[in-house]
């Protein structure tokens, strides 16, 4: 008998589904974007997932992270784009490890690790065209195209790629977009007449690879799309959501009417009524927030959490209805089964979709891949 008490269940055929289709409404490459643990669904699992429905480039932001995928024997090219100044670079470049750069500074460290290497590291040169996060801004841009092309002309760099992030695609009439891209465009003038012609181009996230085409450029960055997740709240474009969180209960109770249940007793029973603990808490990534207003599917009928989500546990109240220690508990999942959605816990925890399911899972939550 298999013995558990939370998990997280993940679809790999739902992962790879969802790449396929999104392979199959663009022309551009599709990097998956597995960084964060796979937005928690494991890196490396839905890693293998995502290059099986049609993924050539995986994308992640930590060069721990891209090195972890080359010692699970994946060989697609990899971009690793969040480096802070001293990491053994050397590592990525030996691990053919594309780079992510946005300062020239940035662009020495490399070309210096690569030196070490003896062979050309390859970047990719962040242009920032409006979320003022990463990439040189677009007065300093010709300084790293023009340092990118001098290394590019000795041997020492290949510039595989020139690429920028999109502030609000996730409302895909939003104005800054349309600014973005002309910005982004602009980049690529002042990189060409530097010499620079990189192969890929690329800008879109899952929002924009969903709705807006004219931002595909030659490759676009799907992260939140794969997982079967909308960007765009109110959407689901046929995608298949992968993950499924779920516990057993582990104890249930008759109490009576004018009990006040968990901590602080922000909720009291209106009768007498039967309360279902779950053992799934805020160290488990159930935020607090969802206190009184999570939704989990038990027997067949959803319920509210009671009272505030705790570190370890929640309770339900269930009014008359049966429930017993080792029922299954769904806290979300695709909903097909009429069980909540990562999209309706974050509408009840006042969040998003992403920070759902990046945050759900501890070392105590087993994860099983279906
Ligand atoms: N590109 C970059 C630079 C990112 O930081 C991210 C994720 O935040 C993505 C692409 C993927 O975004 P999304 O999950 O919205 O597709």
């Amino acid at each position: 008998m298999v013995r558990w008490q939370a998990e997280v269940r993940v679809n790999l055929d739902a992962i790879r589904d969802n790449v396929s289709r999104l392979c199959a409404s663009t022309n551009a490459a599709v990097m998956a974007v597995v960084k964060g643990d796979g937005y928690r669904h494991g890196m490396v699992e839905s890693a293998r997932a995502a290059l099986s429905g049609g993924a050539t480039w995986l994308g992640v932001t930590t060069l721990d992270e891209a090195l972890a995928l080359r010692r699970a024997g994946i060989t697609a090219p990899v971009l690793a784009w969040l480096l802070s100044p001293g990491l053994p670079l050397r590592e990525g470049i030996d691990a053919s490890i594309d780079f992510g750069v946005a300062t020239v500074a940035q662009l020495d460290e490399m070309i210096k690790a690569g030196a070490e290497a003896g062979k050309p590291v390859h970047v990719h040169l962040k242009v920032d065209t409006g979320l003022s996060r990463g990439g040189a801004t677009m007065m300093d841009w010709p300084l790293l195209v023009h340092a990118a092309a001098q290394a590019e002309a000795r041997g020492t760099v290949r510039v595989a790629g020139v690429w920028s992030h999109l502030a609000a695609a996730d409302d895909p009439g939003h104005e800054t977009i349309d600014a973005q891209l002309d910005a982004f465009r602009e980049a690529l003038s002042i990189a060409a007449r530097h010499g620079v012609h990189p192969s890929l181009r690329h800008i879109a996230n899952s929002a924009a690879t969903l709705t807006r085409p004219d931002a595909h450029f030659d490759m676009v960055r799907a992260g939140i799309a794969i997982y079967g997740l909308s960007p765009v709240p109110g959407e689901r474009f046929g995608l298949r959501p992968a993950m499924t969180a779920r516990a057993k209960v582990m104890l249930s109770k008759r109490i009576p009417a004018g009990t006040g249940v968990s901590y602080a007793h922000t909720y009291t029973t209106t009768g007498e009524t039967t309360v279902a603990v779950i053992p799934l808490g805020y160290a488990d990534g159930v935020p607090r927030h969802a206190s009184n207003v999570g939704p989990v599917r038990l027997n067949g009928r959803t319920h509210t959490i009671a009272g505030r989500v705790c570190m370890d546990q929640v309770v339900v109240d269930v009014g008359d209805l049966p429930v017993s220690p080792g029922d299954v508990a769904t806290l979300f999942g695709p909903g097909d089964d009429g069980e909540p959605t990562a999209d309706d816990w974050a509408a009840a925890a006042d969040t998003t979709n992403y920070e759902i399911v990046t945050r759900f899972g501890s070392a105590r939550t087993r994860r099983v891949y279906e």
